[in-house]
């Protein structure tokens, strides 16, 4: 039997219409990507929606880990962290950042140490930045020790002025169950730079970077070479670490990285699901805002 296909103008209006549908269907249904880098620009408003224009700026620094680690161990592990977390929960994931505050290691070789206004500047124009492209909050995630109370005043002054977004930062916390496992896999006792946890990590994010059989080449001990009992000196971590390296990597493994790395992409995925459906922090700035520019009543 032979059979015979007529292909009036309706029926090829029909098959047009319905190859445009599925193409369509195609590109609603692909998967967007975390990172902004590898969004194309038409894509980029599909990514503000689906991230309930929710952005995480992973922040690290260039500076010295070891003799064992990259020196871009800092923005490695948060930018591991964060796209894992966004792959779990949505957002979008600002590119490689590493301006952070890093005087304290500018003796060693291949430090990049910006200005402290210049660190200011770049972070509130960046966040500008991703306001005017839509995306109104922005998480904050820290990889560096150092720029820890940087970060903390740089958010606290974000009540200075009226802004259109909102700024959150990151603060990390282990569970009692998780530190139970960490504690018990751990050689070391000391740590604080470059150390087991952190060569750990390492292991997991770039392993190929990780050179441990320098890990004991100098010393990450304390040098105890200066007494100031409740008092801080920016010279303290140099009095204690001249080499910057705080702890003892040699027993650094990947099984330990990876239980630090899930327990922490858990729980900033956890983090930016509660940050997507926050409407109180912007309600409550606005209030602020409204009484502060006038806070005296007649
Ligand atoms: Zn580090």
């Amino acid at each position: 039997m032979k059979s015979v296909l007529k292909l009036n103008f309706s029926t090829i209006l029909f098959l047009l219409l319905a190859s445009s549908l599925c193409a369509q269907n195609a590109q609603s249904s692909q998967k967007l990507p975390v990172a902004w880098e590898e969004l194309t620009s038409s894509d980029f408003s599909l990514a503000v929606k689906q991230s309930d224009s929710l952005c995480i700026i992973p922040i690290g620094v260039i500076e010295k880990h070891g003799q064992h680690l990259p020196m871009g161990t800092d923005v490695y592990t948060s930018r591991y962290i964060s796209l894992g977390a966004a792959s779990k929960e949505y957002a979008v994931v600002f590119p490689f950042y590493y301006a952070a505050q890093i005087f304290e290691a500018m003796h060693q070789p291949g430090t990049i140490a910006y200005s402290e206004e210049l660190l200011y500047k770049i972070l509130e124009e960046t966040c500008n930045e991703i306001s005017r492209n839509g995306l109104k909050k922005i998480l904050i995630v820290n990889g560096h020790g150092g720029n820890t109370y940087f970060l903390q005043y740089f958010c606290q002054t974000m009540l200075a002025k009226e802004h259109d977004y909102s700024v959150y930062l990151f603060t990390p916390s282990v569970d009692a169950v998780t530190q139970k496992k960490i504690v018990s896999m751990r050689k070391s006792t000391t740590g604080g730079h470059a150390d087991e946890g952190e060569a750990s990590t390492m292991l997991v994010v770039r392993p190929d970077l990780v050179k441990m059989e320098r890990s004991s080449i100098e010393s990450g001990e304390d040098q105890k070479r200066l007494s100031l009992p409740n008092a801080y000196s920016s010279i303290g971590w140099y009095s204690k670490y001249p080499n910057h390296y705080a702890g003892d990597a040699k027993d650094a493994n990947a099984a330990l990285g990876q239980i630090i790395l899930t327990q922490k992409i858990q729980q900033l995925s956890e983090v930016i699901k509660t940050i997507k459906a926050d409407k109180a922090t912007m309600k409550l700035q606005r209030e602020f805002w409204g009484k502060s520019s006038s806070p005296v009543t007649r």
